[in-house]
């Protein structure tokens, strides 16, 4: 992938792949949108693909895959143990992160629960850059408290930090000299922050949290589910890194990592997960577990043909066209709404662009939840699905009150490979249009709300008619001929 400069002077991210494979897409006609967010509660997860035009919702399990791995699948080895298949990927998980163990599980969360299951002891800490929906639930789970130490700039949606998904050196040293290490399960680092934006870490702040994690005997563990945007940013952000293969800076990042998960429906383009440690106790942990809770040693729940397709897919991420696509795409997406004035989060991230719904919307209170209703009436406006992230994605205290999120952002994911700029062009389109037709958008309110990660199944309704009006507004603007 490479910002190509145009003679006009515009630079365009320009593909360096071409399209193999097609699925056809279908614009649902507006009465057909709206009779269709309603019934799915207004929650963007309860849609039906068929529904959808653009699917923004998430990259999880829909980045496209190469011709090489779709061609790797067709030699998987099917055997329940010792499958030929499961020893090539553990030897590339080896080349790549330099660990002597891979421990391979159906998808990310399942390696958060079997890593919360062995590390967390009622009471513990688990210190993180920031954190995830899955992991804290898992932790929560087992008992452990998730204690955040984000950079002082993370949670503004405004920066031109490089860094947002840095943690905080200063209070991670004063939490382990207060509470001593004994009470700390492990230390957590998130690649490509999911929750504030996609925001990367810094190979040097990492290794200055390792450094502290090595002087005080605590784990740090490494959720590389999004590594694969951190590595471009750390290539093109950091000065000191410049000058390193990717493969290099992979190599950096491991060995101040002393366990590393990640979901291969994000790295590696493909489905699955897997834990990579040379921890020999850790190793033999989750050894024990994982027949119990995921399958046998050798596919841990995966099917060899996804095996096959991690394999290459993790070797392709270390080629610069394939880790710059997304990025390239969403600073692109990000810089052309902020010309029509749409709030979103900077500097661009990785995995999607990040709309500001408390700016966005900043009629709705967060307890109506804005980016929930702004993503309910994008899809109205476009036929596109995003997912919220904000309070909606909280969990109630077990006293019954809502944490209001940090940040209340619209997330339009851009899995890998995906989209052509003309649809990116379409999304910018549309939601400019909404953004200035923001006053007729309104919360929403529960009306079913499931008590764990109620955002994937909770049912909501609007607060007043306005998904009606916001449909009458679009059919009267003549400027769409399409709607
Ligand atoms: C998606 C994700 C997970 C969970 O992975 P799944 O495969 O969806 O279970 C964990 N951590 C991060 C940062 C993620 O983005």
């Amino acid at each position: 992938m490479t910002n190509i400069q145009f003679f006009s002077g515009e630079q365009i991210p320009v593909e360096m792949h071409k399209v193999k494979i097609l699925q056809k897409l279908h614009l649902p006609p507006l009465d057909e949108r709206l009779a269709a967010i309603a019934s799915a509660g207004y929650n963007t997860f309860l849609l039906n693909n068929s529904q959808v035009f653009l699917d923004m919702l998430t990259d999880s399990g829909t980045n496209a895959m190469s011709d090489h791995q779709l061609a790797a699948m067709m030699v998987a080895d099917d055997s329940y143990a010792g499958s030929a298949t499961f020893t090539r990927l553990e030897e590339t998980c080896g080349k790549i992160f330099h660990k002597d163990h891979f421990i391979p599980a159906h998808q990310g969360r399942a390696c958060e629960h079997l890593l919360a299951q062995l590390l967390v002891r009622p009471g513990q800490l688990v210190p993180m850059n920031y954190h995830f929906t899955t992991t804290k639930a898992h932790i929560v789970r087992m008992g452990g408290v998730v204690v955040e130490l984000p950079h002082e700039e993370a949670l503004d949606p405004e920066s031109t930090c490089p860094f947002k998904g840095n943690m905080d050196v200063e209070a991670l040293r004063r939490l382990l000299e207060d509470k001593g290490a004994e009470n700390i399960a492990f230390v957590r680092m998130e690649a490509g922050t999911n929750l504030i934006g996609g925001q990367p870490f810094s190979l040097a702040n990492l290794e200055a949290v390792h450094h502290l994690c090595r002087e005080f005997g605590v784990l740090l563990v490494l959720d590389a589910s999004l590594l694969a945007d951190n590595l471009y940013f750390i290539k093109v952000r950091e000065e000191a890194c410049r000058d390193m293969s990717i493969g290099e800076i992979v190599g950096r990042i491991a060995q101040s990592s002393d366990v590393i998960y990640f979901s291969a429906r994000k790295l590696g383009c493909a489905r699955g997960g897997g834990i990579c440690t040379s921890e020999g106790k850790v190793a033999a942990g989750l050894k024990e577990m994982l027949p119990l809770f995921e399958g046998f040693l050798t596919y841990g729940g995966m099917s060899v043909r996804e095996m096959e397709a991690l394999r290459v897919g993790l070797e392709e991420t270390l080629d610069e066209d394939m880790i710059s696509q997304g990025p390239l795409f969403i600073a692109y997406m990000v810089e052309e709404l902020q010309k029509r004035g749409v709030p979103v989060v900077t500097p661009p991230g990785g995995l999607g662009c990040h709309l500001d719904a408390r700016r966005f919307l900043d009629h709705v209170p967060q307890n109506h939840y804005p980016a929930g209703a702004l993503a309910a009436a994008l899809y109205i406006v476009s036929g596109i699905r995003g997912m919220e992230r904000g309070t909606m994605s909280e969990q109630r205290h077990p006293d019954g009150t809502e944490p209001l999120a940090d940040m209340e952002l619209l997330r339009l994911a851009l899995p890998r490979r995906v989209f052509t700029l003309s649809q990116v062009k379409y999304a910018v389109d549309r939601i400019a249009w909404l953004y200035e037709n923001r006053g007729l958008v309104e919360g929403l309110e529960f009306v079913e709300e499931p008590e764990t990660l109620r955002f994937f199944l909770g049912r909501l309704a609007p607060i007043g008619d306005w998904p009606a009006r916001l449909g009458r507004a679009l059919q009267e603007s003549l400027a769409y001929s399409t709607l």
